[in-house]
Parts: C-alpha cells; sequence; structure tokens
C-alpha cells in the first residue's frame, strides 16, 4: 500500500506504528488465552438463533426483518460506515451521518467503531504476514470466527491506529458502550412486535429473528470477506498480499467481496471495479453524493487495472 492510498491521518497513525520501539507487542492474538465473554456472546446469539425453529415465535414480519436488518446494519452499519468510512475515509460527511452509521454499525455486534476499525487497519498493515489479526494463513476458520474469541493484548496497537477516532466523543462511547445500544435496539423489537402481534411470543419472536438469526447471518457474511476474501477468487491487481476478488462474497457483502480491489486501492470508495464487479455499497456513495449528504468521494483508479488478470 502507498502512501496516497491513505488518509493524512491513517498515515500519520501508522507512522507512529511503524515507528513503536517494540514492534511484535500485542499483535500475537494467535493462541492467545481464549476469551470467555466472547464465546459466551458468540454461543448465546447461535443459540437464540436457533430459538427461531420454535413454531410459536413465527410471523412473517419477523422473517422480514432479517434481510431488512441485514442491510441496515451489515451494508449501511459496517460497510459504509465502518468500513468505507472510519477505516479509509472513502468519503467526507457531517457527523451527523458518521454518528448514525456508526450506530447502525454498532447494532451488528462486531465490537465498536474504534476497536473495528483498529483491527482493520491492522489487517492492512499487515495483511496476511505474521502479525495478520484474521488471516487465513492461520488457519480458515481462524480467519472467519475464531479469532474473535481470543483475548486481545493489542490494544495499545489498535489504540495507536486510531487516535483520529480518538478525537470524538461520541464514537468512544459506542466504543465503550456498545451494548446499551444493541439492548435498547432489542427492546424496541420487541415492543414493536408486541405491538404487531399481539402476544409475547410473538415479540419474542421479533428479537430472535432481528437480533439472533440476523446477527449470526451478517457475523458468517462478513466472516467470508476476511476468510474466503483472502482464499478463492482472482486477482486485478498484484498486491503483496492473498486477497482475493469473489463473485459470491461480494453478493453477500454489500460490495466487500472485491477484496484484491480493495487491498491495491483502499481509499477508494468503490470496490468493484470491472463492469460485472456490482458493488451495492458504492452505488449507495453515488447516491448519497447526489443527494448532497457526502462530498469528497475517492474514486477508483482504473487505468492501474492489470489487464492480464
Ligand atoms: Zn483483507
Ligand atoms: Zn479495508
Amino acid at each position: 500500500m502507498t502512501d496516497s492510498n491513505r488518509s493524512p491521518s491513517a498515515a500519520a497513525d501508522f507512522a507512529r506504528l511503524v515507528a513503536d520501539p517494540d514492534p511484535l507487542a500485542g499483535l500475537a492474538v494467535v493462541g492467545g488465552r481464549v476469551s470467555w465473554r466472547a464465546v459466551m456472546t458468540i454461543l448465546v446469539i447461535h443459540v437464540g438463533a436457533l430459538a427461531a425453529l420454535i413454531p410459536s415465535t413465527f410471523s412473517w414480519g419477523a422473517v422480514a426483518l432479517v434481510p431488512l436488518l441485514w442491510w441496515i446494519t451489515g451494508g449501511l452499519g459496517i460497510c459504509l460506515g465502518y468500513h468505507r468510512l472510519l477505516t479509509h475515509r472513502s468519503f467526507r460527511t457531517s457527523k451527523f451521518v458518521e454518528w448514525t452509521l456508526a450506530t447502525l454499525g454498532v447494532l451488528s455486534m462486531q465490537s465498536g467503531p474504534l476497536h473495528w476499525v483498529g483491527i482493520h487497519r491492522l489487517h492492512h498493515a499487515e495483511s496476511d504476514g505474521e502479525h495478520d489479526p484474521h488471516s487465513p494463513r492461520h488457519g480458515f476458520m481462524w480467519s472467519h470466527l475464531t479469532w474473535g474469541t481470543r483475548r486481545r493484548s493489542d490494544g495499545r496497537r489498535i489504540r495507536a491506529v486510531t487516535l483520529d477516532l480518538a478525537r470524538d466523543p461520541y464514537l468512544c462511547w459506542l466504543d465503550r458502550s456498545a451494548r446499551v445500544p444493541q439492548l435498547a435496539f432489542a427492546a424496541l423489537l420487541f415492543g414493536i412486535g408486541f405491538g404487531v402481534t399481539g402476544t409475547g411470543m410473538g415479540a419474542l419472536g421479533y428479537v430472535i429473528w432481528g437480533v439472533c438469526v440476523r446477527t449470526v447471518f451478517v457475523w458468517h457474511m462478513q466472516g467470508f470477506v476476511n476468510s474466503a476474501g483472502h482464499t478463492w477468487g482472482y486477482r486485478n491487481f498484484r498486491t503483496d498480499d492473498e486477497s482475493r476478488n469473489n463473485w459470491w462474497v461480494a453478493l453477500l457483502t454489500f460490495g466487500e467481496g472485491w477484496h484484491n480491489n480493495h487491498h491495491a486501492q483502499q481509499r477508494s470508495a468503490a470496490h468493484g471495479m470491472r463492469w460485472w464487479e456490482v458493488d451495492p455499497t458504492w452505488w449507495t456513495i453515488l447516491l448519497l453524493e447526489r443527494l448532497g449528504l457526502v462530498h469528497s468521494v475517492v474514486r477508483p483508479k482504473l487505468d492501474r487495472l492489470d489487464p492480464h488478470r
């Protein structure tokens, strides 16, 4: 990655990271101690999703929440908010839009914004290297999910690469208090479910489908970006890592599966760069730009596409 691909603040953060007197400190997450809190969260949400098999919790309204909230929390919250805006600053926007997208991202239960962005910036800094937080070279399932179950000792490094976000008190609050909006949202769904179905089990069904089933689905779809996105697919660019463009991952993650394109041009707001590389998150950014809600959108450098790949 060249410095031209990084925002000025991120470049400064990476410079601090590289200048760290103890560069190996804290990144040895592989083989680290198990975080039982993370394991329990993953187990509870998966078991909660299995509760969707209880017939009395079923309603079509509850089922419809899964695709709707997949888009809102995964597409808008993670892909657009956490990734293209907060991590890579692929476009500029108002604080209101930034805070709204970050709040939607928190609802996906993939940690708060500073932690998520920090891990992802470390992934780009160390892509498929020894200290990549979630590379398939340490195991497919490791990169897909289980890396998130280890107690992390890299808090200092995460702080070092998220100094730009740490200046925002709301993002810091979201990072510390991620469970508050998650629980409030579950309570809201329960209330809506009770209002629609008129029964406690019907309301519970809204929480089971809208939180548990949807979260399990989004977790695994995002996990494929880290696992399949570094394992299977083709490459448009000769990058120093194993990133791949994978069509089915792109379809399941609102365009994030064009991962080799993304590793090659990390600040580009578009991840899909050839005509068939559908990228709904890029289309959303273009729509928001047309509406005047975002500006300074970073365009891809299509002349750098490798014609032989
Ligand atoms: Zn990657
Ligand atoms: Zn990225």
